[in-house]
């Protein structure tokens, strides 16, 4: 008898780990691998089940607070391991089948040492440890990665431009939140994201943070004639909006860099509602209306 896997944790990296040797443990077909290494050298890894080509690739927790998303990601794995395992539809959708065609690569976690930075505090950041008690004694609102950059505004597209909108905005120095740091892909997380991605040949990809229960989709010229159709099904799969960002949401991201890197579609979802951290006991209700969403994203 397997025991069924509890989410209902904070998924700290110890719980998470937990969490993902036991997925390994019951499907032995899920394939690991390292993506890289944060700051605090905390293994980054990356799941794929289904076939090798025409992979969708989901990632989660750019954002310390947003960890409410890697588990979203770790059940939706189980859900699709289960559906090859046994045969069976995740809601109406074959999921078993459309593995054999478009298969997925699950992140959980890009940003391991914010996360523990908001649910441990900055004792969890080893040598970082001054410096983001120098930024703020209450970590609680904690999104960047160990020393202050924020993950989501460090990738390189549009970074010069989202830079003089920092400075506009007196964003300086590193910072809990928003700071993309001195150069573009400078951070480890960010870097190792990418190379990660120019070996694999994503079909597209969907970056999870939250809250606001809506998608953007778009980035200048790059952006897939596709895109907007996409975003507009995922949408409507669990109620959400399609939105387009501005000001400092403009460039940096990882979406962004996928669009204008590989003239892929790639999204972001803004997942849950309320303030973030969402809590623990947002999980249930946000999951049931995002398993559509999930499903159609390897599909389309
Ligand atoms: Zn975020």
């Amino acid at each position: 008898m397997i025991n069924s896997i509890d989410y209902n944790i904070m998924p700290d990296f110890e719980q998470r780990s937990k969490i993902e040797e036991k997925l390994i443990a019951q499907f032995p077909f899920i394939k690991k691998e390292t993506v890289g290494k944060s700051l605090c050298q905390k293994p980054i890894y990356a799941y794929s089940i289904g076939e090798n080509k025409n992979k969708t690739l989901y990632v989660g927790a750019f954002h310390g607070m947003e960890w409410l998303t890697s588990i979203v990601l770790l059940k939706f794995l189980e859900q699709c391991c289960k559906s090859i395992d046994e045969n069976k539809n995740i809601l109406c959708f074959r999921i078993h089948d459309f593995l054999k065609i478009n298969g997925l690569t699950i992140i959980p976690c890009i940003n391991p040492d914010g996360v523990e930075i908001q649910i441990n505090g900055s004792k969890s950041a080893g040598k970082y440890k001054r410096i983001i008690d120098n930024i703020t004694p209450d970590t609680s609102h904690w999104q960047a990665n160990a020393r202050g950059i924020d993950l989501n505004h460090n990738f390189n597209a549009g970074w010069k431009q989202l830079k003089s909108l920092e400075i506009k905005n007196r964003i300086l120095y590193p910072s809990q939140t928003r700071y993309g740091g001195r150069a573009p892909e400078s951070e480890p997380e960010s870097s190792s994201l990418i190379n990660y991605c120019k070996t694999k040949g994503f079909s597209k990809a969907l970056a999870f943070h939250s809250q606001g229960r809506e998608i953007y989709w778009d980035f200048g010229n790059s952006t897939p004639k596709e895109s907007l159709l996409i975003a507009n099904i995922l949408a409507d799969s669990a109620k959400y909006k399609v939105s387009s960002p501005e000001g400092l949401a403009v460039g940096g991201g990882f979406k962004d860099r996928f669009i204008s890197l590989f003239k892929k579609p790639a999204f972001t979802v803004e997942i849950g509602l309320g303030k973030n951290p969402l809590p623990l006991s947002d999980f249930d209700e946000e999951y049931k209306r995002l398993m559509p969403l999930l499903c159609l994203g390897i599909i389309l």
